[in-house]
């Protein structure tokens, strides 16, 4: 295994913090590394001279270059969508299938057309059709925007043929290299060895980029939006990215360097389900976003999929998919877990993912407006339907006992009655139509205090409560998730969270319902003893850190767990809930 860890919480305040700098950005992977910094240009000899004097500038022959550098660059796309499929996965592949539509987009061919003819030679005529598109791009803000990265690649690729500039080539960077980018392509990504390399940072970019997807499946540490300040770190220069805290520690102190490396050890892959050393069994699911990740899902030896981020097949598209199609994504999942619980998330778009078709983003403060079950009622309510034919029809087949059905954002009961009645309803035309179905084991996610308030009435009408502690924390503790300014208050840590966790919990026992977690906190292997004594049975995570959350289960003692919740729950500061579980793990 490489440089790289499950990450660890922030600092205890063990170490002499004063030599350090920490950068925010945006985590994209739940692992830290440890390595040194290794600055690439992914635009570098692609300057352009000035344009020379458009009278001698050959029309015919220049576009003769373009469409030599575009063939060129298909047969290197094809060559690498080969490679990445092998290596990666055929999901990622399909990065390069966009890519190739950039290629061959008629609007685009038209620009460097029009360009030449107006007396630009090859090269500037891709530049400018390149960075009218990019602009258009980024005027579209949230996911479209983040798409730009994938035309700069596209560009750069032409450009390179044009110039007959060199190819940049990441695939074989010293051990231990961190690689520090302005921005990186998925091209770029593609090529990173995770078992040699740290981790990259880059400047710009979201959790949804191309480049972010391919980290993540990869498994490579990876901050993005770490703001220009990072390129100015130098060659060479010692950092820990830790991508699940969203930092970069520019020269961390020997502790912190040693703490990654030792949570990066092998831990081994148990495909069995786990239980405490007292017998207690805990499930250990895993999060994913497409039926491609469920296969490596089950690995990593997850027992099952606590949340299956259904949005990710509505993003990036023109249209939403129709019944059929998400039909056969559910059937794909619940076949690779052959029966093993799969809960499956209704669509959650709106907040920081909206999508170009549905008007979610309207609004001062999207993350309070319309998004997750809100939509269910309104003007798409054909949306929530469709889905809900697509997850009933899908429970009806063979591989279909496992499926679980979870409703985002819930913030009242009468919320959950309507979507009940909506189930209900669906049922209904689904029985007069002769179509085979059944209505599955259903759930509510506590993201909101309010669903934390009223849980007790919300399980009481389902299956099930999953806790979203990504949404929960930022809404108990007023920090947007997505806002390193308010980082510190972004914590589930902080004890204000953790009751509201106990009271769920506690609401959803009294119920008869079983409780799981599905935020980014249950993947925490410092945190499962504190988690298994607050009562969870089921905990959800991105599928590379299952293998250690398993180890810890096993390692836990769930009467001496229950005890440090129990110290944790009368904790008033965040610093004393640090303080109990460094005590509890230097034990
Ligand atoms: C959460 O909010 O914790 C959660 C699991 O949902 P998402 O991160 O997709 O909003
Ligand atoms: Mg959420």
């Amino acid at each position: 295994m490489a440089l790289w860890a499950i990450a660890l919480y922030h600092d205890t305040g063990m170490t002499a913090a004063n030599q350090e700098r920490v950068l925010r950005g945006t985590g994209v992977t739940p692992l830290s590394g440890v390595g040194t910094v290794f600055g690439y240009d992914p635009d570098a000899d692609l300057s352009l001279p000035d344009p020379p004097d458009p009278a001698a500038v050959e029309a015919d022959a220049e576009l003769g270059r373009f469409r030599r550098a575009r063939e060129r660059v298909r047969e290197n796309l094809a060559a690498e969508r080969e490679r990445t499929a092998e290596r990666v996965g055929e999901e990622e592949a399909e990065i390069f299938d966009a890519h190739r539509q950039f290629v061959d987009d008629p609007e685009i061919e038209a620009a460097v057309e029009a360009r030449v003819g107006e007396g630009l030679p090859a090269e500037h005529a891709v530049d400018a059709a390149f960075a009218d598109a990019i602009e258009q791009f980024e005027a579209a803000g949230g996911v479209t925007a983040e798409r730009a990265d994938d035309l700069r690649e596209v560009r750069n690729r032409l450009l390179r043929e044009l110039l007959d500039a060199e190819v940049s080539d990441l695939s074989a960077l010293p051990a231990g290299a961190v690689v520090v980018a302005e921005r990186l392509g998925p091209g770029d990504t593609a090529q990173l060895d995770p078992e040699a390399v740290g981790g990259f940072a880059t400047a710009t970019g979201g959790r949804t980029s191309h480049a972010a997807i391919m980290a993540r499946s990869l498994g490579v540490p990876a901050v993005v939006g770490l703001g220009e300040e990072l390129l100015t770190i130098a060659d060479g220069t010692t950092v820990v990215v830790d991508g699940d805290a969203g930092e970069v520690v520019v020269d961390p102190t020997e502790e912190r360097q040693e703490r990654v490396r030792e949570a990066g050890r092998d831990v081994a892959v148990r495909h069995d389900p786990v239980a405490t050393v007292d017998g207690r069994s805990v499930e250990v699911a895993a999060n994913i976003g497409t039926p491609a990740e469920a296969p490596g899902a089950r690995d990593q030896g997850a027992d099952g999929v606590g949340l299956f981020r259904t949005e990710f097949l509505f993003l990036d598209r023109a249209e939403p998919p129709g019944e059929d199609e998400q039909y056969e994504a559910v059937v794909d999942v619940l076949e690779t877990f052959e029966g093993d619980r799969v809960v499956v998330r209704t669509l959650d778009v709106g907040g920081d993912k909206p999508v170009p078709y549905l008007d979610t983003a309207a609004g001062e403060n999207p993350f309070l407006g319309v998004r997750g079950v809100r939509l269910a009622p309104g003007e798409r309510a054909d949306l929530f339907e469709t889905q809900l034919r697509a997850l009933l029809r899908a429970a009806a087949t063979d591989a279909g006992d496992g499926l679980a059905v979870m409703f985002p954002l819930v913030a009242t009961v009468e919320e959950l009655d309507d979507l009940l009645a909506r189930v209900e309803a669906v049922a209904a035309s689904l029985e007069e139509a002769g179509l085979p179905h059944r209505v599955p084991e259903l759930g509510v996610m506590v993201e909101t205090p309010a669903s934390a308030f009223v849980a007790g009435e919300l399980a009481a009408r389902v299956d099930f409560l999953s806790v979203g502690t990504n949404d929960l924390t930022q809404y108990v503790m007023a920090a947007d998730r997505g806002d390193e300014r308010v980082a510190g208050l972004h914590d589930p840590r902080h004890p204000p969270v953790l009751r509201a966790l106990d009271r769920t919990v506690r609401a959803a026992h009294d119920a008869g319902a079983w409780v799981g977690m599905c935020g980014e906190m249950a993947g925490d292997p410092d945190l499962t003893e504190l988690l298994v004594g607050l009562g969870f049975d089921e905990l959800s995570m991105s599928a590379v850190t299952v293998p250690a959350v398993k180890e810890r289960v096993t390692e836990t003692d769930a009467e001496r767990a229950e005890a440090l919740a129990e110290r944790a729950l009368a904790a008033e500061t965040l610093a004393d809930v640090e303080d109990l579980l460094a005590e509890e793990g230097a034990e």
